[in-house]
């Protein structure tokens, strides 16, 4: 398809989806809500002419789109209501786009349309309980059976498990290499036997994250992403999407079109009445880091969906989406007075769920970290364990 103009985009979007109002409240990141149906309706009706994926292949149900394509479409959709797609954001954000990259033919064809269409939700079974920013510890193991891997260990902060189909799964397959070399990845449906799950409950009450524990489960060796051993490159673009916010389309931030100020502002200022120019100032500032950390987001987003590899831009942008998120939670909560301790207090479940921000998708430190290393060219961290062989460095050798 050539490339459409915005208000042709407008036109075809105008045919599937409804038009934000002022009154359009939607949540972000699932914070408070278990709702499911809306995102599946909405991934459903867009999915026939690739509009959620743009730049996915049409078979899998993208429309081949360039990256000015996208950033138009990003644009235009943000004036229709377009669910909070946390329940999916893993797989459209995260799992896909690594598929592109690593998948073989078949797996992109069997996994990838039921992703864009929201048939199937996936989750990241990445962390373990002493694998987090050092996520190259990962002990949970993969053993080569014949044609079969056979997996036992523990995960844990596995968002969305207990709504996911299917898992990617980094493993420990050879121990006797140093940490990085002996990882591969693996998609695992949750509903296998051996695989139970424990969902965990956050502070803002919502129970989205859970312990994932896996006892001699078996899967093909077709469920293998990527070469034996290559688990951390795969890893590395999964993680590489995440902050780069591949997958956050969607959710409560958006505005109507003609609208001079975001909904955000707008439901503030119904609050607090007389303004005090503290209190001006204060929207002000958030506002135009909100605004910058959204154009570094689309700009590490464009970078990733084009070059298919996000760059260490995509820790900036997840800083600053991150500060971003934080302020206006906490500015909202703080506007509303007495009543934002209550649970239908505005902006309380978003500065229950703000903390967690600098956590997921790895902490404010490991990015300040990679921004250090890997765009300011500073000395790297010691890292002794590099070329030990990871059984010898969980004994305490080093
Ligand atoms: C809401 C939520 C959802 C999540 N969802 C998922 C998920 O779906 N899948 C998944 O696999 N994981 C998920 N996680 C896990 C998340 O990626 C980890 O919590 C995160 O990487 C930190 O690991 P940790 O909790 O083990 O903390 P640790 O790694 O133990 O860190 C503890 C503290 O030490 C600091 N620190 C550690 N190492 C360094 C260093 N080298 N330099 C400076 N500071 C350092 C950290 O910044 C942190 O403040 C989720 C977490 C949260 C909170």
């Amino acid at each position: 398809m050539n490339d459409l103009t915005e208000e042709q985009i407008r036109t075809e979007l105008a045919l599937i989806l409804d038009r934000r109002s002022a009154d359009t409240r939607l949540s972000t990141m699932g914070a408070g809500s278990d709702d499911l149906d809306e995102g599946r309706r909405y991934l459903a009706n867009t999915v026939r002419d690739g509009w959620h994926v743009p730049t996915w292949p049409r078979e899998h149900g993208g429309q081949d789109a360039s990256a000015h394509q996208n950033s138009l479409i990003g644009r235009v959709l943000r004036e229709f209501v377009v669910p909070d797609l946390y329940p999916f954001a893993i797989g459209l954000g995260m799992v896909g786009p690594a598929l592109l990259q690593h998948g073989t033919e078949v797996q992109q064809r069997d996994w990838l349309k039921p992703i864009a269409s929201g048939e199937a939700i996936w989750c990241q079974m990445f962390s373990e309980p002493e694998a987090g920013s050092d996520l190259a510890n990962v002990a949970l193991t993969a053993q080569q059976d014949g044609d079969e891997w056979i997996l036992g260990g523990q995960k844990t902060w596995t968002s969305r498990a207990m709504w996911a189909d299917w898992a990617i799964c980094l493993a420990r397959t050879d121990p006797t290499q140093p940490k990085h070399k002996g990882l591969t990845m693996f998609a695992i449906p949750m509903s296998l036997s051996g695989v139970e799950i424990r969902p965990l409950m956050q502070m803002n009450r919502d129970a989205h994250f859970s312990e994932v524990f896996v006892d001699g489960a078996r899967i093909s060796d077709q469920c293998r992403i990527g070469d034996v051993g290559e688990g951390w490159r795969v890893a590395m673009t999964v993680l590489a999407h995440e902050r780069a916010g591949g997958g956050s389309r969607g959710g409560g931030d958006g505005n109507a079109r003609g609208l001079k100020l975001p909904s955000w502002v707008a439901d503030l200022q119904v609050l607090v009445g007389e303004q005090s120019s503290d209190w001006r100032n204060k929207v002000a500032a958030i506002y135009a880091r909100d605004t910058t950390s959204r154009w570094t987001a689309q700009r590490a987003g464009d970078e990733a969906r084009s070059t298919g590899s996000p760059g260490p831009a995509g820790s900036g942008a997840k800083l600053r989406t991150v500060n971003s998120y934080k302020s206006r939670s906490y500015l909202a909560n703080r506007t509303a007075g007495a009543h934002g301790m209550l649970e239908d207090g505005h902006g309380y479940i978003e500065t229950l769920t703000a903390p967690s921000m600098s956590i997921r998708g790895g902490t404010d430190e490991i990015q300040r970290n990679i921004l250090g290393e890997r765009v300011l060219g500073l000395p790297g961290e010691p890292r002794l364990d590099r070329d030990v062989s990871w059984s010898e460095s969980r004994r305490g050798l080093i």
